[in-house]
C-alpha cells in the first residue's frame, strides 16, 4: 500500500483516484473545485486542504490536469518543495511534450523521481480501471510507478525516456484522426456510388482498408453495433479532445522538424468541426461534416 496524493479530480481524475483507493492505497485528493473534492470523498479519498498538503508524507503524487501550464504551475508552485526526496511524481494529463520534459527536469532538480503517463480509454476506461497508460521516464521511476499505475489501467507500457509517453499518445491519436477521416471519406464516396455500408464494411474489415476506425469505431450506423454512430454520435471520444491532441501533435511536429501534412490537414478539419459546435460530439461524427451535413 502506498500513500498517494492526487491533484485534479475531474472527469478522469475522480474515478482514477477512486480506483486507487479500491486497489488498497491511501489517497489524499485536491482540486480547485470543492464539489469535485466532495465527490472524491464519497469514493473514500481523503480531503486535502491544498496542493502542498497532498505532497507532504506522500510516496507518490499524481496530477490529472487540463494542460501543460497547469502541470508546471502545480508542480513548481509548492508541490515538489513539499514532498520528501525520492517521492515519485506522475503526470497522467495529456500535455505538450516540451512541458512534460520540463516537468521531469524540475522533479530531478528537486530530488524526485518522475513519469509522464498519459492515458487512453476515456471516462469509461477510467471508471473500469481499464485504461492504457503510455509512460515516459527512467527505468528506476517506471519500476516504482508501474505497480501504482496498474491500479488505474489494464496496460502500462514503458515507452522510453522522459516525454516518451506524451510522444506516443500524440503520435497514436494523430494516426487515429487521419484514419478516421479517411474512413469517413470512403463511406461518403460509397454512399454517392450507391454502395451499401455493409458491403464496404465487409470488404474493408477483412482487406487492406482495415483499421480500428473501420472495425471497432465504424462511423456509419449498422456494421459495428457498439460504435457511437449507432448512438447519435454521443462520445465515446469527444471531438474537442481529438482537436486538443492534434494541436499538441502539430506543436511537437513543428519543434521536432517533422513533416506531418496529413496530421496538419486532420487538425484543420477537427478545428472546423469543433468551431461548428460539435466539440461535444464523438470524433467519428466528422463524417457528417464530410457529407456537407454538419
Ligand atoms: P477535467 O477538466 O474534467 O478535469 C481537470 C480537473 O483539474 C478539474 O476538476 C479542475 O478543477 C482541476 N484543476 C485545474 N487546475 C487545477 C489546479 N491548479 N489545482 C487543482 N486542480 C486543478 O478534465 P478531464 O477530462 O478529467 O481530463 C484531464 C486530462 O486527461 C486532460 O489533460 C485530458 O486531455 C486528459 N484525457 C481526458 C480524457 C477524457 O475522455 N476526458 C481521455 C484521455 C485523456
Amino acid at each position: 500500500m502506498a500513500r498517494i496524493g492526487f491533484i485534479g479530480l475531474g472527469n478522469m481524475g475522480l474515478p482514477m483516484a477512486g480506483n486507487l483507493v479500491k486497489a488498497g492505497h491511501q489517497v489524499l485528493g485536491f482540486d480547485l473545485v470543492n464539489s469535485n473534492v466532495e465527490k472524491a470523498v464519497a469514493r473514500k479519498v481523503e480531503k486535502a486542504h491544498g496542493a502542498a498538503d497532498v505532497a507532504k508524507d506522500a510516496d507518490c503524487v499524481i496530477t490529472m490536469l487540463p494542460a501543460g501550464k497547469h502541470v508546471l504551475d502545480v508542480w513548481g508552485g509548492g508541490l515538489l518543495a513539499a514532498a520528501k526526496p525520492g517521492t515519485i511524481f506522475i503526470d497522467c494529463s495529456t500535455i505538450d511534450v516540451a512541458s512534460a520534459r520540463k516537468a521531469h527536469d524540475m522533479a530531478a532538480k528537486a530530488g524526485m523521481l518522475s513519469l509522464d503517463a498519459p492515458v487512453s480509454g476515456g471516462v469509461g476506461g477510467a471508471e473500469a480501471a481499464s485504461l492504457t497508460l503510455m509512460v515516459g521516464g527512467t527505468k528506476e521511476a517506471f519500476a516504482k510507478g508501474q505497480p501504482i499505475l496498474s491500479g488505474v489501467g489494464k496496460k502500462v507500457v514503458h515507452c522510453g525516456d522522459p516525454g516518451a509517453g506524451q510522444s506516443a499518445k500524440i503520435c497514436n491519436n494523430m494516426m487515429l484522426a487521419i484514419t478516421m477521416i479517411g474512413t469517413c471519406e470512403a463511406f461518403n464516396l460509397a454512399e454517392k456510388l450507391g454502395l451499401s455500408h455493409e458491403a464496404l464494411f465487409d470488404v474493408a474489415s477483412t482487406s487492406s482498408g482495415q483499421s480500428w476506425a473501420v472495425t471497432t469505431y465504424c462511423p456509419v450506423p449498422g456494421p459495428v453495433p457498439t460504435s457511437p454512430a449507432n448512438n447519435h454520435y454521443k462520445p465515446g471520444f469527444a471531438a474537442a479532445l481529438m482537436q486538443k491532441d492534434l494541436g499538441l501533435s502539430q506543436e511537437a511536429a513543428r519543434s521536432a522538424g517533422a513533416s506531418t501534412p496529413m496530421g496538419a490537414a486532420a487538425s484543420q478539419l477537427y478545428n472546423l468541426f469543433v468551431s461548428q459546435g460539435h466539440g461535444g460530439d464523438d470524433f467519428s461524427g466528422i463524417i457528417n461534416m464530410i457529407r456537407g451535413k454538419a
